[in-house]
């Protein structure tokens, strides 16, 4: 590619096609550089994404402000994203939080009444079906209808892209190897088009953030490894389990925490799976390229399924399960647990650190560093709150939900 253009936004997952949709609407020419899904896991030697599925769970509650407000905001633009584009990609069918801390439903429910979202607190004191579930006597809970709910990631990233492209981006699907610094400009080196010139770049990397040095300073982030369970369920008697709601459970386990399901939807595969996550007693913090891609072609996700199998018998004891297998992914958290969407050096920029919950959000942390891009901090939150900090050390701690 000859051309130069204004800004080039290196990583096209959520953050980054949210991030070049915004800047190409506020007429900046935009080229988006990033690979596609990898064809075999197996042998992938590329980069690997955290997007790679069909459930993420949607909602504007939460213990942090800052994400409530994004989450808000992100989910307004869901509507107008999928009537422009044809693309489905939302199902408001609420969100269920439960927790045997219940100091963190109380934090959830502070921050949900500063915004102006319903919410209320209930406490159990006997095991109870709540909203499709059975729960212990010892959870305190709150719920939360329509908008929040689940999305898929990948059709909300191909709405973003299709909606990116409309606007006239160009696209190269490709990954970035190196960044030169020329004087007032950048060139974004790539591993097989060759090199692509640029006024600014805007890295969106997700956990390869690190990777090849593009950033040419360190960035403090934690890259932790996720394992999910996928419960595999007959399609014709998945029907009374598809308008659950999704769940977000603090579970007292022996191994499991912070654990979150997504109910029965169809996959790229035609099947209909219900897919659960967790923070497992074995979690590795991954430190290189290397060490990422060899956790996600082959690390030891397998011994936790019984565990998963045992949590979902627990809340949904009649969920006809075919079969159970487990998947590997990748959580990138920041110092303060809000992303990083800052200027790293003159036309150099991040918007970086899903902290496990960016994909709700991904469109106003998008737009928000599409803005700081072209010099205009217009997010109502202040821009210090997305600073990376001075102060942070290599890898900050892992957060909590
Ligand atoms: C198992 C799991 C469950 C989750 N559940 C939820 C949930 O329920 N709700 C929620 O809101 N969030 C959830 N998240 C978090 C959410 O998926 C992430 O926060 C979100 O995907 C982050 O977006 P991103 O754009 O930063 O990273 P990604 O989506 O990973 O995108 C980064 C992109 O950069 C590309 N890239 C990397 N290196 C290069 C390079 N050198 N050159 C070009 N391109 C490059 C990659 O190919 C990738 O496409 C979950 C994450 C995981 C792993």
């Amino acid at each position: 590619m000859s051309e130069r253009y204004d800004v080039a936004v290196v990583g096209l997952g959520l953050f980054g096609g949210a991030a070049l949709r915004h800047l190409t609407r506020l007429g900046a020419r935009t080229v988006g550089i990033g690979p596609g899904e990898p064809e075999n896991w197996d042998t992938h030697d590329g980069v690997f994404a955290s997007h790679y599925d069909s459930g993420r769970i949607t909602r504007r509650i939460d213990r942090r402000h800052e994400w409530a407000d994004l989450a808000a905001r992100s989910i307004q633009e869901y509507g107008p994203l999928e009537d422009e584009t044809g693309i489905e990609f939302h199902r408001p069918v609420g969100t269920l939080w439960a927790d045997t801390d219940h100091a963190r439903v109380r934090e959830i429910e502070r921050v949900a009444r500063s915004l102006d979202i319903t919410c209320h607190v209930s406490e159990l004191s006997a095991p109870t079906s709540v909203h499709g579930y059975s729960l212990p006597g010892d959870v305190a809970y709150t719920f939360e209808a329509d908008p929040a709910g689940y999305v898929d990631p990948r059709k909300m990233l191909s709405a973003q892209l299709s909606s990116a492209r409309k606007a006239g981006a160009h696209v190269c699907v490709d990954r970035a190897i190196a960044i030169e610094r020329n004087s007032g400009s950048f060139r974004v080196l790539t591993a097989a088009t060759g090199s692509i010139e640029a006024g600014s770049v805007i890295l969106t990397t997700g956990a390869y953030a690190n990777a090849y040095g593009l950033a040419g300073s360190h960035i403090p982030l934690r890259v932790k490894s996720e394992i999910t369970a996928l419960f595999r369920v007959d399609g014709a008697q998945s029907a009374p389990y598809r308008d659950l709601p999704t769940l977000i459970y603090g579970l007292s386990h022996s191994t499991l925490s912070d654990f979150y399901l997504v109910p029965p939807t169809t996959y790229p595969d035609g099947s209909v799976y219900l897919k659960a996550g967790a923070d497992t007693s074995a979690d590795l913090t991954l430190t290189t390229r290397e060490k990422m891609n060899e956790w996600m072609r082959s690390g030891p996700s397998d011994p936790f399924a019984r565990d998963f199998e045992e949590v979902i018998g627990a809340v949904l004891p009649t969920l006809p399960i075919v079969e159970t297998h487990t998947k590997r992914c990748l959580i990138t958290y920041t110092a303060h647990g809000l992303p990083y969407i800052d200027e790293v050096e003159p036309g150099l920029l991040v918007a970086l650190g899903g902290n496990g919950r960016g994909a709700k959000s991904s469109d106003a942390i998008g737009r928000a560093a599409a803005a700081l891009a072209l010099g205009n901090w217009d997010d109502p939150l202040p821009q210090e709150s997305f600073s990376i900090p001075t102060d942070a050390g290599n890898e900050p701690a892992a957060m909590p939900l």
